[in-house]
């Protein structure tokens, strides 16, 4: 036979060698059921930031990984909220109904053996999409009688999911599953990232979460979700990266809060965000933080303009 009417591309069709798979994934569902967390596992790296209090995610944030075979570019969304009065709300849902048109299948995240209106509200807004929607079952480490699951996956099954899986995002249980299910739901296709890139946010944008994640986690309840950090400094000065963060908040009297008494709070916010940045840059670093007031930001659809929340 003839050399020359074998291309390099039939070449690479040989039997037992899958084409790539590449796709969009998006994760969406109600507040608190354990989206950031369930990506972080998928990502095998802390990229979105979690926390026990709802709506901490703001940005649309991309993370991609990459097998052999497949890359899966998941997209988390903020949850969809029914409180339509404050701009930052009505934004976010704007993303999410914008993500959730523009991806190959849809991750729904619930929770244990729930399934409460703004889990309805969530399978309404994906209701007239033509994306197959897998629904995912999280936390079922805290479904004690696991007997209970069955019935619970039989009565959701009349929704006509493409998949029901249960799994702990937390634990790590049955991602493995998750993810070999996932993948025959993405289309034959050339990666689209370079196969080492995890996530197309740039670093700045992840000191910036890490540093809300950290405020989040620390004071809780006390602050509302109205927070924003700005980097205004993020520069590698030998061995240290150099990183100044701005915290914008609502009120005078949360600046205070989120500073505490002789700045400890602050103090304590700054070194644990620290810990988690050497860990994700993998280089020593030195942060900064202050603290000032944006007085009603959260209504002003301009100053969430020129923070980015909204694409101009
Ligand atoms: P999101 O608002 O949907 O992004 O939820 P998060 O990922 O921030 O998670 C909310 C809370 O649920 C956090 O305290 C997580 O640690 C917790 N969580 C997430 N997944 C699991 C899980 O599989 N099991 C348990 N027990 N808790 C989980
Ligand atoms: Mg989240």
């Amino acid at each position: 036979m003839n050399d020359k009417t074998q291309s390099p591309d039939q070449a690479v069709e040989t039997p037992g060698n899958e084409p790539r798979r590449c796709g969009f994934i998006a994760i969406i569902g109600r507040p608190n059921v354990g989206k950031s967390t369930l990506l972080n596992h998928l990502l095998r790296q802390k990229i979105s930031i979690t926390s026990r209090k709802p709506q901490t995610t703001r940005h649309r944030i991309t993370g991609v990984h990459t097998t052999s075979d497949t890359q899966f570019i998941y997209v988390d969304t903020p949850g969809l909220h029914s409180n339509h009065s404050r701009s930052l709300n009505r934004i976010m849902n704007e993303t999410v109904v914008s993500v959730i048109n523009d991806v190959d299948v849809i991750l729904f995240v619930v929770e244990r053996l729930q399934w409460s209106p703004a889990d309805e509200q969530v399978l309404k807004a994906v209701a007239g999409i033509p994306v197959p929607v897998l629904l995912i079952i999280n936390k079922v480490d805290q479904v004690a009688d696991k007997t209970r699951l069955l019935p619970h996956i039989g009565k959701l099954a009349r929704h006509n999911f493409a998949e029901i899986i249960p799994v702990s995002a937390l634990g790590g249980h049955n991602l493995e599953a998750l993810e070999e299910t996932l993948q025959h739901y993405l289309p034959e296709g050339p990666f689209l990232f370079p196969e080492e890139q995890v996530t197309d946010r740039s670093s700045r944008f992840m000191a910036a979460e890490l540093i809300r994640e950290k405020i989040t986690r620390q004071l809780g309840d006390e602050l509302p979700y109205e927070i924003t950090v700005e980097i205004e400094k993020f520069t590698q000065d030998g061995p240290v990266l150099h990183i100044h963060g701005l915290i914008l908040v609502d009120k005078k009297g949360q600046k205070q809060i989120l500073i505490g008494k002789d700045g400890e709070r602050l103090k304590s916010i700054g070194s644990a965000a620290r810990v988690d940045m050497e860990e994700v840059f993998q280089t020593r670093v030195m942060l900064n933080l202050w603290v000032k007031v944006k007085s009603g930001w959260a209504d002003d659809e301009r100053a969430l303009r020129s923070l980015g929340y909204i694409a101009d």
